[in-house]
């Protein structure tokens, strides 16, 4: 089996799930331009929880983790079977860090499902979810990107989903697919360090925009993954589409393989 390609999506607003724009063209030129997955193992900002858990229900259920958009939205259905077997694959994969194997709590979330409808939008490729677990340190979480590199060899497609730069209090609706100066720099400086060498990204906590671009770090975080599968696989990754929107959100997305 060949190596599976992996990847960063920057999300953005959950409304990119019901556009067309080059963003969601990007994604779904990725989807199309890979082998078939046996499955897909999304680490998705908007489960950020303080434990480390994997989706491992057969049937997840798709979850409207969102306020104050559109019905359309809140229609959104994917339909997607889960992938026990391969919820263990991940638990064991990252043991000795205990990964709880979720029943009922979680599903796939709009951090997921607004990437995925684009890049898979038939729904027929099974969907484990990680969580992001808010009191790991940004090394633990690319070693634990690191230690899921067998997936790749398994036919897995593991997809982080989040922003580089994400402000929502500095949000300007009227910027449209522009950035404020602040965000195009600290962009360009996780975009140097994913193409050279990524394990480097960890040094972007010190960039004088850090407190700025990432308040919290939940959106930054899925990246880290992808880091950690780019430096167990000795690579760079690639960058897929770029460019910052509504001013304080970072678009770009960043593939391996
Ligand atoms: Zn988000």
């Amino acid at each position: 089996m060949t190596t599976m390609p992996a990847a960063f999506l920057g999300h953005g607003s959950p409304m990119n799930a019901l556009q067309q724009n080059r963003y969601t063209r990007a994604w779904r030129a990725f989807g199309t331009s890979i082998p078939r997955p046996r499955a897909i193992l999304a680490i998705s900002a908007h489960w950020y929880i303080e434990a480390s858990a994997v989706t491992a229900m057969a049937r997840p259920r798709t979850i409207h983790d969102f306020f104050g958009f559109p019905d359309d939205l809140f229609t959104v259905d994917y339909p997607v079977a889960g992938d026990p077997g391969l919820a263990q694959e991940v638990a064991d994969l990252l043991s000795p860090t205990p990964v709880d194997l979720d029943a009922d709590s979680w599903g796939i979330d709009h951090g997921t499902w607004s990437v995925l409808v684009h890049a898979f939008p038939d729904a027929d490729v099974p969907v484990v979810q990680l969580s992001v677990d808010a009191t790991k340190s940004f090394e633990q979480h690319l070693e634990l990107g690191a230690k899921l590199a067998p997936l790749r060899e398994r036919g897995v497609l593991v997809v982080g989903s989040g922003n580089v730069v994400h402000n929502l209090r500095h949000i300007d609706w009227e910027a449209a697919d522009t950035g404020f100066e602040w965000a195009h720099r600290f962009d360009d400086s996780v975009r140097a360090a994913m193409v050279g060498s990524p394990a480097d990204v960890l040094g972007i906590q010190g960039h004088p925009d850090f407190r700025a671009a990432v308040p919290t770090p939940d959106h930054l975080l899925p990246l880290l993954y992808l880091a950690g599968l780019a430096s167990a696989a000795g690579q760079p990754t690639g960058v897929l589409v770029d460019g910052c929107t509504m001013g304080s959100l970072s678009m770009t997305s960043y593939t391996l393989g």
